[in-house]
C-alpha cells in the first residue's frame, strides 16, 4: 500500500473503533489509570508527514525542536497564571545578564523583535506615539541599511511606517544621516557582502548619535555571537529563539539598550493599542525561550560540533564511493554556521535530477527533508537531526544514489 493511502486508512480507522499499534482510538473515554500513560499520535490523527530534518532551521518546517528541558518548564509554565509582564521583567533581566546586554525581553520570534526594536526607537516613551504607528508624525522616519542588506526580513521594519535609505560607503552615510534619520540597521549574516563592517556601523552610529541594530537571527553558533554585539555597541540585537537556540519557535530575543528595549515593550502585548499587538508571547513561550538560551549557552560546544562532524561523516562515507558521486563539506560563515554536506553527482552516471531526488527523499519511509543544491545536488545539514538520524539519513541517500545509477554495461 503507498505510504499515502496508508495514512489516510489509518485516520480513519480509529474512528471505526480499531485500535492501531499502541494508538488510542480517538474518542476513548481516558480512564483514571490510562489518562496520563496514552499519548495521542496527534500527527498520525491528523494526516500530517513527519520527517526527518536534514535540511536544517527552517521556518517552513518548523525549524528546530525543543529541548526536554524547554518541553519541562514549557509544561510547568502553563500550569499557573502569572501577570505577564512581570514574567517578561524577571525573564529580560536573566536574559540580558546571559548576553551582557542592559535589557532584554522575549519577542515573536525575530521578526517581531525587529518590529518592536524599531517601533521603541520611534517612539521613545512617549505613548501618544506608539499609539500613532504607523503614522509617523512628530517622529524620525527614516532607516539607513547598506544596499546588500537589503532584502527579506527588513520587511520587518516598514511595518512602523518607516522608509528604508540605502547607502553603500562609509561617505554614503555621512551623506544621507540628517534630522529625520531614525536608526541605522546592520544585516549580520550579511556583513560580508557589504563595505562597511559591523564595528564601522557601530561607530558611525555612535558619531552620529544614531541608534544601531544588528539582525543575527540564526547566527549561533558561534555561542558568542549572544554578547558579541552587544560587547560591540549595538544599540538593539534580535535573534531567533527558535533556530539555532532551540528555543520555541514562536519567540525570540531584542536585547540592548534599556531605554530602548523598555520603549520597544509598549507597542508589545499586553498593551492593546499597538502594531505589535499581535505579536503575542504567552508565559510558556517566554520561559521556554529563558532555559533554552540558559541550556545553549551552558552547553559543550566543541562537543557538539564534533558530533555534526562525525554525522556528517556517516552520511558524506555512504555517498561518496559511489561512482559519480562527489560531495563536499563546508561551514558557512555566518549565519547556519554548521558543517554543511552537498552531495553532487554527474547525470550521465546517476540519472535523477536534483528536485526528483528531493521528492524521492521526502516521500520515502521514513521521510526525509533536505535542501536542493545546484543542479544535480541536494545540500544536508545534521544540526537538526535527532541521535541515530544520521545513519538513516546514509542509507536512504546511498539506496536512492544506487537506484538512479545507470547500469554501465
Ligand atoms: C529567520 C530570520 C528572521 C526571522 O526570524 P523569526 O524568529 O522566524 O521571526 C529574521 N532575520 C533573519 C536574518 C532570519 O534569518
Amino acid at each position: 500500500m503507498k505510504r499515502r493511502k496508508l495514512i489516510k486508512n489509518l485516520t480513519i480507522l480509529p474512528l471505526s473503533g480499531a485500535v492501531v499499534g499502541s494508538t488510542i482510538p480517538f474518542g476513548t473515554v481516558a480512564t483514571a489509570c490510562t489518562s496520563s500513560k496514552i499519548k495521542r499520535d496527534i500527527f498520525r490523527e491528523l494526516g500530517i508527514r513527519t520527517f526527518i530534518n536534514a535540511a536544517g532551521t527552517y521556518t517552513a518546517l518548523s525549524a528546530s525542536l525543543m529541548h526536554e528541558e524547554v518541553k519541562d518548564v514549557w509544561l510547568a509554565s502553563a500550569e499557573e497564571y502569572a501577570v505577564l509582564d512581570e514574567v517578561q521583567d524577571k525573564v529580560g533581566e536573566r536574559i540580558a545578564e546571559m548576553c551582557h546586554a542592559e535589557a532584554a525581553t522575549v519577542t515573536a520570534g525575530c521578526f517581531s523583535a525587529l518590529v518592536l526594536g524599531m517601533a521603541g526607537v520611534l517612539t521613545g516613551n512617549d505613548t501618544e506615539k506608539v499609539a500613532r504607528l504607523p503614522d509617523l508624525t512628530g517622529m524620525k522616519s527614516e532607516v539607513l541599511t547598506q544596499k546588500s542588506h537589503n532584502w527579506g526580513y527588513i520587511h520587518a521594519l516598514k511595518l512602523t511606517g518607516i522608509r528604508l535609505v540605502e547607502v553603500e560607503t562609509v561617505q554614503d552615510v555621512e551623506n544621507a544621516v540628517n534630522e529625520n534619520t531614525a536608526m541605522m540597521w546592520f544585516l549580520n549574516d550579511a556583513a560580508l557582502n557589504g563595505q562597511i563592517s559591523a564595528e564601522e556601523w557601530v561607530a558611525l552610529g555612535k558619531k552620529f548619535n544614531i541608534p544601531t541594530m544588528n539582525d543575527i537571527a540564526a547566527d549561533v553558533p558561534p555561542v558568542e555571537n549572544l554578547w558579541k554585539y552587544n560587547d560591540m555597541g549595538f544599540d538593539l540585537v534580535c535573534i531567533s529563539g527558535g533556530k539555532g537556540l532551540c528555543g520555541p519557535q514562536s519567540a525570540g530575543i531584542l536585547m540592548g539598550r534599556k531605554d530602548l528595549v523598555s520603549a520597544a515593550r509598549l507597542s508589545a502585548p499586553p498593551r492593546s493599542s499597538t502594531i505589535g499587538r499581535g505579536m503575542k508571547v504567552n508565559k510558556e513561550e517566554i520561559i521556554g525561550m529563558y532555559v533554552a538560551l540558559e541550556k545553549y549557552i551552558n552547553q559543550d560546544h566543541e562537543a557538539e560540533w564534533k558530533m555534526w562532524e562525525d554525522r556528517v561523516a556517516v552520511i558524506e562515507n555512504a555517498a561518496k564511493e559511489i561512482d559519480g558521486v562527489s560531495t563536499e563539506v563546508t561551514v558557512p560563515p555566518i549565519a547556519n554556521h554548521t558543517p554543511t554536506l552537498t552531495i553532487s553527482w554527474d547525470i550521465s552516471k546517476i540519472n535523477v535530477s536534483g528536485r526528483d531526488f528531493i521528492s524521492r527523499l521526502q516521500t520515502g519511509d521514513p521521510s526525509i527533508e533536505v535542501r536542493g543544491g545546484r543542479n544535480e545536488s541536494i545540500v544536508i545539514t545534521v544540526f537538526m537531526l535527532k541521535p541515530g538520524q544520521d545513519k538513516i539519513v546514509a542509507s536512504r541517500v546511498r539506496e536512492e544514489l544506487i537506484k538512479a545509477a545507470v547500469s554501465q554495461s
